[in-house]
C-alpha cells in the first residue's frame, strides 16, 4: 500500500551527484579572454539548478522518512483491526494482507503474503471480478457474500498517486455475521408478534360457535337416547369439540405473555424437592435410577419457582419417556461466573438433528397422545427468567438438556 521507499541518499551523496559537480566545474573554468561578468552569470545559472535539485533530494529524503513514520504507525493498526484489508497490486499480486483478512478467508497469514491473488482464490472470489476491477479500474462500494459460515460486506478502492497512476486495488472485508443474525432475529420476534395475535383472534373466534356445537350436539345425545347409532355420532361431535377446545385453550395460552414473579431461592433445594415429584407420579418406571448431583453450598437464584419446576418436570417427564426400558435421570446443579446451569439429563432413545431443529415448535411430538407444548412452554418459561436453554442428543445414547440462568436480575 505505501509505496517502496524512492530514494534513501544522504546529504554526502547527493553532494556527489553529477549536476553538482557541473556546477563546480563551471566555477573553476576560467576563460580569460572571456569577460568576467558572463562567467559569472553561467555560474550563478548552475549553482542555482544545482540547488533546486538539492532542494528536491531533500524533500525526497524527508518525505521517506514520513513514509517511515507512517509504516511505524500503520503496521499496529493494521495488526489490530477488526476488518480485513487486502491490497493486490495491479498484476494481481497480493502486497498486503492483515490477520483479520487471514481469518476471515480462512487461510494462514503466511500463504497470502507475495502470491498472487489467483492461486489462492478464484477471480470471483469477493463477488466481484478482480481482473476485471484492475484492468478498468473499477471499485466496489457494498458486496454481500455469505462464506461457509460468515457473512461478510466487503468493499474495495484504488490507491493510486496521481490521477492517473493506479497502484493497485485496496479491498476491505467486513464480519457482519451477528449483525444479520441480530437482523434476523428481531424480524422473526416481530412476526412471531404479529402471528401470535393473529392466533389469539382466529382462537377467540372459533371459540364461541364451539361451544354452540357441543352445547347442541350434547342436546342431541341426550335426546338420541332410544337410537344409539345416531347417539354415537353425537358423542363424537362431542369428542371433536372438546379436542378443539384443548387446542384453542393452548393458542390461547401460547398467545398471551407469560406472567412471573421471581423470588430468590436455594436452587439446590428445590431441584431435590422437583425431583420427587417426578418419582410419586404413577407412570413413573420402577427401573428408572436416579442420580442427583447438586452441589453443598447454598446456590441462590431469583426463581418463579411455580413456573420453573413446570419447566422442569417438562423436561424430566420427556427424560424418562425416553428410557421405556430404563435408564439413567440425571439432575445436576453447577454454579459459574455469575450464572447457575440446571442439567436434565437421559441415557434414552436420544433425537438426530432433523428432530432436533423442530424440538420447539409449538404441536411438534412423536408420542401417540402427545401435545407437542411441553417444550414450548419450557423455553417460555426459562427466557422470563432471562436464562437460556440448550439442547445436546445423540440418538441410541441420550440427550441432556441445559438450562442457564442468571445469578441476579
Ligand atoms: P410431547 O412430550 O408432548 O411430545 P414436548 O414438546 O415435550 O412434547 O416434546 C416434543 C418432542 O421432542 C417429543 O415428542 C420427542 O420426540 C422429543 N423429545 C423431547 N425430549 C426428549 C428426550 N429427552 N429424548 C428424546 N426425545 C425427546
Ligand atoms: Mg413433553
Amino acid at each position: 500500500m505505501v509505496p517502496p521507499l524512492l530514494y534513501t541518499k544522504t546529504k554526502e551523496s547527493i553532494m556527489s551527484e553529477p549536476s553538482f559537480h557541473e556546477a563546480s566545474r563551471a566555477a573553476s573554468i576560467s576563460a580569460p579572454d572571456a569577460p568576467p561578468g558572463k562567467e559569472l552569470l553561467l555560474l550563478q545559472e548552475l549553482s542555482k539548478s544545482a540547488y533546486a535539485k538539492l532542494q528536491e533530494q531533500f524533500q525526497r529524503v524527508n518525505q521517506n522518512r514520513e513514509v517511515g513514520r507512517f509504516n511505524y504507525l500503520l503496521d499496529p493498526i493494521l495488526q489490530r483491526v477488526e476488518e480485513g484489508v487486502l491490497f493486490v497490486s495491479l498484476d494481481g499480486m497480493i502486497v498486503l494482507a492483515n490477520p483479520a483478512c487471514a481469518f476471515l478467508v480462512s487461510r494462514p497469514l503466511e500463504t497470502l503474503r507475495d502470491m498472487k491473488f489467483w492461486d489462492l482464490f478464484t477471480d470471483d472470489y469477493f463477488g466481484f471480478s478482480l481482473r476485471e476491477a484492475l484492468t478498468f479500474g473499477i471499485s466496489h462500494r457494498l458486496i454481500y457474500k455469505s462464506f461457509a459460515s460468515k457473512e461478510l460486506e466487503i468493499s474495495s478502492a484504488f490507491l493510486s498517486e496521481g490521477a492517473k497512476s493506479l497502484h493497485g486495488l485496496l479491498i476491505i472485508l467486513r464480519d457482519i455475521s451477528e449483525r444479520q443474525r441480530n437482523f434476523r432475529t428481531v424480524i422473526q420476534e416481530d412476526r412471531m408478534k404479529e402471528l401470535g395475535k393473529m392466533a389469539a383472534t382466529v382462537a377467540h373466534e372459533i371459540r364461541n360457535p364451539l361451544g354452540g356445537i357441543r352445547g347442541f350436539a350434547s342436546l342431541l345425545y341426550r335426546d338420541l337416547c332410544v337410537q344409539k347409532p345416531l347417539q354415537e355420532m353425537a358423542s363424537a361431535i362431542i369428542e371433536g369439540t372438546k379436542t378443539l377446545e384443548r387446542l384453542v385453550g393452548s393458542i390461547l395460552h401460547f398467545a398471551k405473555p407469560i406472567q412471573i414473579q421471581l423470588q430468590s431461592t436455594d436452587l439446590g433445594a428445590f431441584l431435590k424437592e422437583t425431583m420427587k415429584f417426578v418419582k410419586i407420579d404413577p407412570s413413573f418406571p420402577p427401573n428408572m435410577k436416579i442420580a442427583l448431583h447438586i452441589p453443598h453450598d447454598l446456590i441462590l437464584v431469583p426463581i418463579d419457582a411455580a413456573a420453573l419446576r413446570s419447566a422442569l418436570l417438562n423436561l424430566l417427564f420427556n427424560a424418562f419417556q425416553s428410557m421405556p426400558e430404563g435408564g439413567i435421570l440425571s439432575l445436576s446443579l453447577l454454579k459459574l461466573e455469575g450464572m447457575c446451569q440446571v442439567l436434565v439429563s437421559d441415557t434414552g432413545m436420544g433425537m438426530d438433528s432433523a428432530l432436533q431443529q423442530k424440538l420447539f415448535s409449538p404441536f411438534f411430538t412423536t408420542k401417540k397422545g402427545g401435545t407437542g407444548l411441553g417444550l414450548v412452554e419450557t423455553r417460555r418459561i426459562v427466557q422470563s427468567h432471562g436464562g437460556t436453554i440448550e439442547v445436546r442428543s445423540v440418538p441410541s445414547k441420550g440427550t441432556t438438556f441445559t438450562i442457564t440462568l442468571p445469578l441476579r436480575r
